[in-house]
């Protein structure tokens, strides 16, 4: 179609509603440019993003230095597939691995892709590796957990939403619940072919459900006394979102900046997506050790754009940025100061009764029944006074702006967000 005039918020919406699949439910907010932590709408009005595409744009909206590297590469070579080497895959594998401590990574686009990849690798080290017998191996899963929306990763989901009528479903997974060593430790007692236990530092989706702070460092030390893979998806959490470089403080290079080195629980494969492009181009990774990532052989496993030229430019630009702007240091001083003084304001409030989260990976819960609209009205206020963020589960409202906001625009948001949630005390 020829552009002839702009068209409206309420035209573009109701395109999406006539020719796209109804797979989501979004914020009637239709945007079309962005830059740092702010959004416009097509009819101008600016916001701050509160919300970062579920922690893809830690970086800011089109940060000058990964759309640089995007538009370079993209005007030099795009795709080769990986049946012919490339001059940027070698350097960015180099790059990956060094600045998150492995030997190896094996690249993929999305997360929901990285995950399966995890889950593969995983089973082949089982059967050639530690042993178990064909077809034997379990994967130990939480409840609650949120890994992508394959037909294998949704089999291990407890959310019906995602998984009724999407059956049948992968075998070779336990559920336990989240946040319980005491499961974990139960379950790697009670079965001999557990092969990995897939987990989540904290619980995006599920809400940021923020475990104790020495849930993971315990959980891996259980899986090593059981010689069973400690795989850390950090796909949501990881890349400086929750104040330190991954949310398990991973042998990475961020260790002299953490304050939490005392949970340290370095994965044996660490899956990361979203934050890995800055939200230019889907990127994901999975990394391991030699003795991990050597089951995989030439013919096993593989993807077309896995790894391609702009994929490993703009990944390796994303993380110069994090490195370079300091962005774990910021989300943790800042993540401090908004459950500050958004604690101040919930000792006053009906409305509001919770803030929790890490660094700058924060969620507030609503004072009403989980199938209520107050969480969504909550939001549709919010964007009215200039700030998007949306529901997760019914009633908690994620909080996760990019992290190059600075105190003064962080302060700003607390003030929108204190004064939208006066509107609705009773
Ligand atoms: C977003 C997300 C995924 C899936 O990533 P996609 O790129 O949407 O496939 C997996 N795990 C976690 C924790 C996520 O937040």
């Amino acid at each position: 179609m020829s552009v002839i005039e702009k068209m409206s918020s309420a035209a573009l919406i109701e395109l999406e509603d006539k020719y796209g699949a109804h797979n989501y439910h979004p914020l009637p907010v239709v945007l079309s440019r962005g830059e740092g932590v702010y959004v416009w709408d097509v009819e101008g009005k600016k916001y701050y993003d509160f919300l970062s595409a579920y922690s893809a744009v830690n970086q800011g909206h089109c940060h000058p230095r990964i759309v640089g590297a995007m538009v370079e590469q993209a005007q030099t070579l795009t795709l080769t597939s990986r049946a012919f080497y490339n001059d940027k895959l070698g350097l960015y594998e180099e790059y990956l691995t060094q600045y998150f401590g492995f030997d190896k990574v094996l690249p993929m686009n999305t997360g929901a892709e990285a995950v399966e990849t995890a889950l593969k690798i995983c089973r082949k080290w089982a059967y050639e590796v530690k042993g178990i017998a064909q077809s034997q191996a379990l994967i130990v899963v939480c409840e609650g957990n949120f890994h992508g929306r394959t037909t294998t990763i949704i089999s291990f989901s407890n959310d019906e939403n995602a998984r009724k009528n999407f059956g049948p479903y992968t075998d070779g997974f336990i559920r336990i619940p989240y946040d319980s060593i005491e499961a974990l430790e139960e379950v790697l007692q009670n079965h001999q072919n557990i092969a990995g236990f897939l987990v989540e530092p904290i619980q995006g989706e599920a809400g940021v459900y923020t475990p104790a702070d020495d849930y993971m460092m315990r959980a891996k030390e259980l899986c090593n006394q059981h010689n069973v893979l400690f795989i850390a998806d950090e796909i949501q959490t990881g890349i400086a979102r929750t104040g330190s470089l991954l949310a398990v403080c991973g042998n990475c290079s961020c260790e002299k900046q953490c304050e939490r080195q005392a949970t340290y629980a370095t994965p044996d494969i660490l899956i990361l997506g979203k934050a890995l492009s800055g939200g230019a181009y889907p990127v994901s990774a999975v990394l391991a050790n030699n003795h991990i990532m050597n089951v995989i052989k030439p013919g096993q496993h593989g993807s077309t754009f896995g790894g391609n030229p702009v994929a490993a430019a703009v990944a390796m630009a994303a993380l110069d940025v994090v490195s370079d702007e300091q962005l774990a240091q910021n989300a943790r001083a800042l993540g401090k100061l908004f459950r500050t003084k958004l604690n101040e304001y919930i000792q006053t409030s009906n409305i509001a009764t919770l803030v929790r989260g890490r660094g700058l990976l924060n969620a507030i819960v609503i004072n009403d029944t989980e199938d209520s609209e107050t969480a969504w009205n909550i939001c549709m206020a919010l964007r009215d006074n200039g700030l998007l963020a949306k529901p997760t589960h019914g009633n908690i409202i994620r909080f996760a702006p990019p992290l190059v906001m600075n105190e003064e625009q962080l302060l700003d948001c607390v003030r929108i967000i204190t004064e939208t949630l006066k509107q609705f005390e009773r």
